[in-house]
């Protein structure tokens, strides 16, 4: 008998019968004699939806205003499940992050969990109840609702598993694994059997939507292992753990594609000590996360200096770019609204060279140019235009040899 955390995304509860399927999951590991608690997401695109309901009303919604709006979706979701369960006969209760004293920062939707009062919780399985928690949700210290960013409830279910002393974490979702990359991008993607905190923690960065990268880097500092499986079957997933813990050494782990980015470009303004301090500690200030940063050194003393940030805050940071050069006196802007960016990832290379220059000769076999590039000791990254964003995916997946054998061969 174990204390179980397990995760169900918004696909996996995206309807009332997949709901009652869920709850049945549940059930098999209830009458085993485990104790579970079990967070869950909004049900399918429910997020979405409320999302362009504010739209319609707001083009600026107050963040806070969003965050209460947001929170909603997680609160059916749970109400049912508990409801589905007490039909199939076992005694579920559910609570909101609230309720299970979720305290976060007050960055709404984008806050960090800061502590969590397992207490209730605790109390609720002495008394053999399944306890459902909302995901995706906490309060910060004036009790506002905040919530973690999209993709939250993955780190809420980590953030559980850490609370409650549980070794592992299952997090059940729409497809039965980690890929070498998107499956539903590039067919002939493969499942990996382990990866490693830090080659996830990259991936989930650049792109890969399967994990929220907050809750890989929890995982990572908690030594939680985050086994990601299908909630459709019981074949058993990926296990993302240490670096020692995973067998198979390869160069690439996975690639990614990461599209909702965009460019800006602060051309000629002046070259001297200070001014890119001063400009990324205006973004970094306004909580702008400023991504691949190129600085190029023109002529007559003055610099061109290119970053991407999330195209969510663009407007924003468009507006503190323009102000910041009418206060230089100097320079121009130049935006690109939409931009890719292809990565490479693997705890592999820290020890080989040749990386980039295969990368580099894929991409040009495609036609993609290369508008930036930044490195690290175990990603390699390029940003292209974002009609090349697919090709160039598909390219470096086959460039690594990371394609499915049997798949790649049938094709
Ligand atoms: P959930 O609602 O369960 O949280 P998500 O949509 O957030 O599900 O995450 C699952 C999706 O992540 C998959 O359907 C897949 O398209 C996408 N994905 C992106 N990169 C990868 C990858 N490397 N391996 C597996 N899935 C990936
Ligand atoms: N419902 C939230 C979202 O769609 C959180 C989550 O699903 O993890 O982003
Ligand atoms: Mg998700």
């Amino acid at each position: 008998m174990a204390l179980i955390v397990q995760k169900f995304g918004g696909t996996s509860v995206g309807d009332t019968d997949r709901i009652h399927n869920v709850a049945n999951r549940i059930k098999t590991y209830y009458t085993q004699g485990h104790d579970l608690v079990v967070v869950l997401s909004a049900m399918g695109k429910s997020t979405d939806h409320l999302v362009s309901l504010a739209a319609a009303l707001s083009q600026r919604p107050s963040k806070r205003e969003m965050d209460m709006l947001l929170s909603t979706g997680e609160q059916v979701s749970i109400a049912l499940m508990a409801m589905a369960l007490e039909s199939l006969g076992v005694p579920a209760i559910s609570f909101t992050g609230a309720q299970v004293g979720i305290r976060t920062n007050n960055r709404h939707t984008d806050a960090r969990i800061e502590s969590i009062d397992a207490e209730r919780i605790r109390a609720s399985l002495a008394q053999k109840k399944v306890c459902l928690v909302a995901g995706f949700q906490g309060v910060d210290e004036e009790f506002n609702i905040t919530t973690l960013g999209r993709g939250g409830s993955d780190t809420s279910a980590v953030a559980m598993a850490v609370a409650l002393g549980a070794s592992e974490c299952e997090i059940y979702t729409d497809v039965d694994g980690v890929y070498t990359t998107d499956p539903n991008k590039v067919p002939e993607a493969r499942k990996v059997e382990r990866i490693s905190y830090e080659e996830m923690l990259e991936l989930a960065r650049l792109g890969a939507g399967v994990l929220h990268s907050r809750s890989v880097e929890m995982a990572s500092k908690y030594g939680v292992t985050i086994h990601v499986r299908s909630s459709f079957n019981n074949s058993k997933g990926t296990l993302v753990v240490s670096e020692e813990q995973v067998m198979e050494k390869v160069l690439v782990r996975g690639v990614s594609l990461k599209s909702d980015e965009a460019r800006i470009s602060v051309i000629d303004v002046p070259d001297r000590p200070g001014l890119a301090a001063d400009l990324f500690s205006r973004m970094a200030e306004a909580d702008i996360n400023v991504d691949m940063i190129v600085q190029s050194t023109g002529r007559d003393d003055h610099n061109t200096i290119s970053f991407t940030v999330p195209q969510k805050d663009l407007l924003q940071a468009r507006a503190m770019v323009q102000e910041w050069i009418s206060g230089l006196g100097k320079g121009d802007i130049e935006v690109e609204e939409k931009v890719a960016i292809v990565s490479a990832v693997g705890v592999g290379m820290k020890s080989h060279s040749g990386v980039a220059a295969k990368m580099f000769q894929a991409l040009a076999e495609t036609g993609a140019n290369i508008e930036m590039i930044s490195t690290s000791e175990i990603k390699l990254s390029v940003v292209v235009h974002p009609d090349q964003g697919r090709k160039a995916l598909e390219a470096l997946h086959k460039a690594f040899d990371l394609g499915d054998k049997n798949a790649a061969a049938g094709s």
